[in-house]
């Protein structure tokens, strides 16, 4: 590495460094937030667990992974484990509170909403610090002369920009039916139960069909993407899947996907959680256990293919091999 590279990847690493460190206010008020878990520790991430740790899958984000590759794989302790500073502390506790006791009701729709709002919450944060990083990039004067960077991080502030409001508009509706302002249940969601299998998920997807998700149509700050939410919930007994979407922002695509989780063999579910954790979705958590028992070659194949693709999002893609087989 020469000087001059040198020092861009200093300058870089301190810009992620403070933005990471940065407080960040509650999503709803003005108070700073608090680590919100997106599945919490007593009854859902304790039944994954090893020695009080799990195994979190990771996309690294962009300066990190020049270092350590795309995807980070790490035992963390479960207190930190799949937390994002989300809500304040009041915030945090009365809306999640419904779903934070043991016996949580996996059925009921407004269980269902607040695990689905908590991980939509986690991508626009996830987005308000990667514009804020972006933002830093583009101002710094280390950069000023490298065009191509510059243009880079000006089109990562507007992607993230753009995502953010398309998050926002979702995030409304739901806080509407939250707050019981709106009792319309604008979501549908549906529960898929699966033998037990310890692992977890929270997170969001936005299909990218690129027949229709053309260049053109994404930078339309007006077109809303359809988005689906996909939690994975370990229990006792069994492992659910709530997944679910809005129902003005379906697709043909969003319903057979749905569909397409039901009536799995074993080695089907495989492959699908598979092509889950490979093409669409970034934070994943397993017990350390299972992921030792896991074949080294399947995760190296894993490895592999989020190298290759760690910024797709598109439907078309295909993998050929079985995390889990
Ligand atoms: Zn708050």
């Amino acid at each position: 590495m020469n000087k001059r590279l040198r020092e861009d990847f200093k300058v870089l690493q301190a810009i992620f460094k403070n933005a990471k460190n940065k407080k960040q206010k509650c999503l709803i008020c003005e108070e700073n937030s608090i680590n919100s878990h997106l599945l919490q520790k007593n009854g859902i991430l304790n039944l994954i667990s090893t020695n009080s740790h799990i195994t979190q899958i990771k996309g690294n984000d962009f300066f990190k992974a020049e270092k350590d590759g795309i995807i980070s794989i790490k035992s963390i302790g479960i207190n930190n484990a799949m937390s994002y500073p989300l809500f304040c502390n009041s915030h945090d506790t009365d809306i999640f509170a419904p779903i934070e006791i043991e016996e949580h009701n996996l059925n009921d729709y407004n269980s269902q909403l607040l695990f689905s709002y908590r991980s939509l919450c986690a991508e626009i944060r996830k987005k308000i610090i990667n514009v804020d990083i972006f933002k830093r990039v583009n101002n710094s004067r280390q950069f000023a002369i490298n065009t191509q960077f510059i243009d880079m991080a000006k089109s990562q502030v507007e992607a993230n920009t753009m995502g953010i409001q398309d998050l926002n508009w979702y995030k409304n509706i739901m806080e509407l039916e939250i707050n019981n302002s709106n009792n319309n249940q604008d979501f549908i969601f549906e529960k898929i139960d699966f033998d037990f299998i310890p692992i977890s998920a929270s997170a969001v997807y936005t299909p990218i069909n690129p027949e229709e998700h053309t260049l053109g149509f994404l930078k339309k700050s007006e077109n809303i993407l359809n988005y689906i939410f996909i939690n994975l919930i370990p229990q006792k007994d069994k492992l659910s899947l709530i997944i679910g979407y809005h129902k003005s922002k379906s697709s043909k695509w969003i319903l057979e996907y749905i569909s397409s989780w039901k009536k799995l063999t074993q080695l089907d579910f495989e492959l699908k959680l598979t092509d889950l954790f490979a093409t669409k979705i970034e934070t994943w958590a397993i017990s350390p256990d299972f992921w030792k028992e896991l074949k080294p070659e399947n995760i190296k194949a894993f490895k592999e293919y989020w190298n290759k693709n760690a910024n797709n999002l598109r439907i078309t893609q295909n993998v050929n091999f079985n995390l889990f087989g």
